[in-house]
């Protein structure tokens, strides 16, 4: 409902959601379809998130494409048929258009339009949104998908803006395309990105040169087409697979080893590693046994393994050398890749390692060090993001006392959430796969189906109920919190430089903001806390509040 008054143009919603990725799209159809009137704003001119702005040569999957769908439609699952066992970016956005289109969502979405500013006002108990093209929303609800990795990060390197040639970041891709033929292309950062368009880029390009800050763990991921009778086994025995999925860690159905890495003979280890070379995919070693990531010497095992790979690929040892990682294996997202450390075999590839001589500016014509100059025609930012909290920050989000959420959260130093759906002093305000939910450490569409799933059970039940405010109560938020901290501390993920700690933004805090309990249990803790009538948050209806 759209009202003007005094010349202000403001739209009327139950329930306003930010972003028009995977999250957005379900939360739309779902509370859409039970009745409530509802709007998404999305920055981009087309649905996608992720994949819609990830349109780098060699960008696709980690997760099984079999896995990494949407499930809540049994027509969805018949329809829809992966052609790889990981869908390449173009395929994934197709799926997402084609969704789009079969539940009709495009006409309750805004393109081309960027929240700004969300604002609580507490006589109204609504959010007031401000929009990037001036208009003005009242919303009951402010949900925002707007996802953990969608603030892209170009460090700021001094003298980027006096570079003569092209530049671009990968999680901003121009949707032409690159032409890197006859080009020398730098490609700074060798996280998944980078390890996914090196050996696609290092074909094309004349020369290729990767600075490379931190070594990575990288196994082959081993992609190929997928076997029509491999999918008709899927698509009969789905039931089963999903329910697998949504018990288990990670949202992919498999179990970690039952064994500790230390409890068996050398032998059998460099068997079992052996044949999770072979087999590759995201889990093959860090499933392997039970301990890898809470033992650093379990984990040193594996590290040690890979190391070897490494050598063995590699034919030039002083390259081979610079590329052997020694944080703890899996503390950074572990990453499969097609021909990466083969691609250093190609006489136009070269290593420069810029831990040992950082950058130190970019200049007229390339990247420096504190060793050299190296000329470039164009340079790719394969950095990353600001995730997690980056995107809620973008947004100036206000709560109770016109309090920000940045403020509240010492911009990351205090994240608290209570599931990592809501805090304390933002009523009606729900985060999909918000900080302190398994969202990035796991198969995401396993934990934004069951975010989207809760926040639309939990809408329907307040208006079941006639409440109209929500709020997380201050003490459900500590406790959460500290469980945390307190699961991840006792893992090896917190003695790592990562982005799941912040630690790739200069400026951010430091702080693991993932809950790391597993999606089975997340998801039993969710369900027990809405049928206690929503444990640990505050209900009531409007008139309460305002004291009528
Ligand atoms: P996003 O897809 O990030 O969508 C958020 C949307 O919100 C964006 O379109 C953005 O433009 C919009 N937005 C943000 N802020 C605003 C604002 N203020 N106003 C308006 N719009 C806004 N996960 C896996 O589980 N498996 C994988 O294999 C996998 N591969 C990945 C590959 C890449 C290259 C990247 C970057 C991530 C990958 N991920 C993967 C994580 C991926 O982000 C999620 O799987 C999923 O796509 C997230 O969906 P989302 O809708 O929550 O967020
Ligand atoms: P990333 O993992 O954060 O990697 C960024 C890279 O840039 C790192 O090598 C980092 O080095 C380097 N870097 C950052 N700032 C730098 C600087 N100032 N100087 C030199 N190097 C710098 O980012 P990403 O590769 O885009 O991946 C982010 C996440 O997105 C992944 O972990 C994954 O969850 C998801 N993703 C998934 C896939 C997939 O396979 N499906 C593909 C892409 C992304 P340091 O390590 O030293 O910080």
């Amino acid at each position: 409902m759209t009202s003007t008054q005094n010349g202000d143009k403001t739209t009327y919603l139950d329930a306003l959601i930010v972003g028009a990725g995977f999250s957005g799209l379900y939360m739309l159809h779902r509370i859409r379809e039970a009745g409530f009137a509802t709007r998404v704003f999305e920055a981009a001119d087309n649905v996608g998130g992720t994949w819609y702005w990830n349109r780098y040569p060699g960008a696709r999957c980690d997760v099984e494409s079999i896995y990494y769908n949407y499930t809540f439609s049994e027509e969805l699952l018949d329809e829809w048929t992966w052609s790889s066992k990981y869908a390449e970016q173009p395929e994934i956005l197709s799926y997402i258009n084609y969704v789009a289109d079969k539940f009709d969502l495009r006409k309750d979405i805004q393109f081309k339009t960027r929240v700004q500013t969300a604002v609580f006002d507490e006589k109204t108990n609504r959010w007031n949104v401000q929009l990037s093209n001036g208009e003005s929303v009242s919303a009951q609800y402010f949900i925002t998908a707007v996802g953990c990795l969608s603030a892209s990060n170009v460090p700021k390197f001094k003298g980027l803006e006096h570079f003569k040639g092209e530049w671009y970041h990968t999680g901003l891709w121009p949707h032409e395309g690159v032409d890197f033929k006859g080009k020398h292309v730098g490609v700074i950062g060798t996280g998944s990105s980078g390890i996914q368009a090196i050996p696609v880029i290092a074909q094309k390009a004349e020369q290729l040169t990767v600075f490379q800050r931190t070594p990575q763990y990288s196994i082959p991921a081993h992609n190929e087409a997928n076997d029509p009778e491999y999918l008709k086994e899927v698509r009969e025995n789905f039931s089963d697979i999903r329910r697998k999925m949504r018990q288990s860690l990670v949202g992919i159905p498999i179990s970690p080893g039952e064994k500790s890495a230390l409890e068996v003979t050398e032998e059998e280890r460099n068997k079992t590693f052996e044949e999770a070379w072979k087999k590759g995919g995201l889990l093959a070693f860090s499933y392997a046994y039970n301990d890898l990531t809470l033992s650093p010497e379990a984990n040193e095992t594996v590290a040690s393994f890979i190391r070897e790979k490494i050598r063995e690929i590699v034919k030039d040892p002083e390259t081979a050398e610079k590329l052997l990682p020694d944080y703890f294996y899996a503390t950074k997202r572990p990453i499969i890749d097609t021909n990466y450390f083969e691609t250093y075999n190609r006489k136009n590839v070269s290593l420069i390692d810029v831990k040992k001589a950082p950058i130190e500016e970019i200049t007229a014509d390339g990247v420096k060090t504190t060793d050299k100059e190296y000329e470039l025609d164009m340079i790719v930012f394969a950095t990353g993001f600001d995730a997690m909290t980056g995107p809620l920050f973008k947004m100036d989000i206000r709560g109770r006392g016109g309090v920000s959420l940045k403020e509240k959260w010492e911009n990351g130093a205090a994240t608290r959430t209570y599931l990592g759906i809501g805090t304390a002093g933002f009523p009606n305000m729900f985060m999909l796969t918000g900080p302190e939910s398994p969202s990035v450490l796991s198969n995401m569409m396993v934990s934004i189906e069951q975010h989207v799933e809760w926040v639309s059970d939990c809408i329907n039940y307040m208006r079941e109920q006639n409440k109209g405010i929500i709020e997380v109560d201050e003490p459900s938020e500590i406790v959460w919190s500290k469980q945390c901290r307190e699961i991840a501390d006792a893992t090896l993920f917190t003695k790592t430089d990562s982005w799941y700690m912040g630690a790739n933004i200069e400026e951010k805090a430091r702080g693991f903001q993932i809950y790391l309990g597993g999606v089975g249990p997340y998801r039993e803790i969710c369900d027990e806390v809405a049928k206690k009538g929503y444990e640990g948050f505050t209900l009531k209806t409007t008139e309460e509040k305002l004291g009528i």
